[in-house]
């Protein structure tokens, strides 16, 4: 296992000052910062072997076409996803939302049908489900949060019922950190044959992810918040469900045979890959998730769980901070605001001090409603990230206190 130094070395941009100061980067919520080896990988894509892939039968375009399947094939095991035609590759989570949104809309969902989300959902996991309803006269139903930000399970089992088509929860709340208890949600929708879509956003990168243990029927995740790039983004849907789905894109690729009379589709996975894909974008994801599974996953979650410990304490212990979610389970992201200062004041003072946080709703709007505030302040840690950092957040903050006193 490297140490923390060594680790910290292989991200190019931590060793940067900004205003002067040593970067110190906790907006991994928002996205992470890159490892070497996907930089080079990326340069490598475009200095070695970039050509059009599936198309050609030159050397290029066979070499781009082997490294993206493979890169398939990296997801595959990284998921544990049963085959790789399970993976689809998209622009990110927002993209594989709307997909699955429209293809599920379009073959299953009638008027009165309910989908079921959380209220911890970040607006990519409730705008597409809306879109759909309106078109289709559903009705969007939502799983209500306690105060301490975990999701209350009686009333889930309660909203469950024979109209509900679909539920579409998150694995962790980006604004709160909760993570959700993802068994017991997909054990009782499967009780009753209803399909559960996991929003892998801030999940994917916290440790282990196993899809197949999970059961759930559709995972989605975002390159850039593991590590990877961005514009590129996973589905995973159990193959059952894809085959009976209808593609949410036309265009080359996912094709069999076109004639002006009748189209038919390609065979999984390409049925939902139309035009040209990220290729580089998916081969230097599998360059993220190597360098992860190098590290070993349950390293960084061990990392992140001490580093979520240690913040959680010191941040704690200063007055006037109050910290928003403190679900027993939590993801290394820690919301709060600082009595009678305002989020952005908080933030961009820490800014000048080099310290990135980020401010605002977190397009997490209904919960900050929940709390009735407009926002917060917002430190996603993860494994990069020192106790030494915390402590400087710590100070800082402390020194925005004494500026608004
Ligand atoms: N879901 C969650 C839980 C998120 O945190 C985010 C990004 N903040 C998204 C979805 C959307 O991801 P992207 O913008 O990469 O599509």
């Amino acid at each position: 296992m490297k140490d923390i130094n060594e680790i910290r070395a292989d991200f190019p941009i931590l060793q940067r000052k900004i205003y002067g100061k040593p970067l110190i980067y906790f907006d991994n919520g928002a996205t992470t910062q890159k490892p070497r080896c996907v930089i080079d990988r990326q340069e490598e894509v475009f200095t070695e072997f970039n050509g059009n892939i599936h198309r050609g039968i030159h050397y290029l375009s066979d070499a781009s076409s082997e490294a993206f399947e493979n890169a398939r094939e990296t997801v595959k095991s990284f998921l544990n996803a049963g085959k790789k035609e399970e993976i689809i590759f998209t622009s990110g989570t927002t993209g594989s939302i709307n997909g699955i949104a429209f293809s599920f809309g379009e073959r299953y969902i009638n008027p009165g049908d309910e989908i079921l989300v959380s209220w911890l959902e970040h607006h990519a996991n409730i705008v597409p489900w809306q879109m759909m309803c309106e078109r289709k006269g559903a009705i969007l139903k939502v799983i209500p949060v306690d105060d301490s930000g975990e999701i209350v399970l009686s009333e889930y089992y309660r909203l469950l019922s024979p109209r509900t088509r679909l539920v579409s929860v998150t694995q962790a709340s980006n604004a709160l950190g909760t993570v959700l208890p993802l068994k017991e949600i997909i054990a009782a929708a499967h009780a009753i044959d209803v399909p559960v879509m996991v929003d892998g956003a801030q999940g994917v990168q916290h440790g282990n992810i196993d899809v197949t243990d999970l059961d759930c029927d559709f995972y989605v995740f975002s390159g850039h918040k593991i590590y990877g790039p961005n514009g590129i983004g996973v589905l995973f849907g159990k193959e059952k469900w894809l085959t009976e789905l209808p593609p949410f894109q036309g265009g080359g690729d996912m094709v069999d045979k076109v004639t002006f009379e009748k189209t038919t589709y390609n065979e999984l996975p390409f049925k939902f890959e139309a035009g040209t894909m990220n290729y580089p974008g998916a081969i230097c994801l599998a360059s993220a998730l190597d360098y992860l599974e190098g590290l070993g996953r349950e390293n960084i979650a061990a990392m992140e769980k001490e580093l979520l410990r240690y913040a959680t304490e010191r941040l704690s212990s200063i007055k006037g901070l109050k910290i928003y979610g403190n679900a027993k389970e939590k993801i290394s992201t820690i919301s709060f605001l600082l009595e009678k200062i305002h989020q952005y004041d908080t933030g961009m003072i820490l800014d000048k001090m080099g310290i990135a946080v980020r401010t605002g709703t977190h397009c997490a709007q209904p919960v900050m409603d929940r709390y009735g505030i407009d926002g917060t302040v917002r430190a996603s840690l993860c494994f990069y990230n020192t106790k030494d950092e915390i402590d400087s957040l710590v100070a800082g903050i402390e020194r925005v206190k004494i500026m608004f006193a």
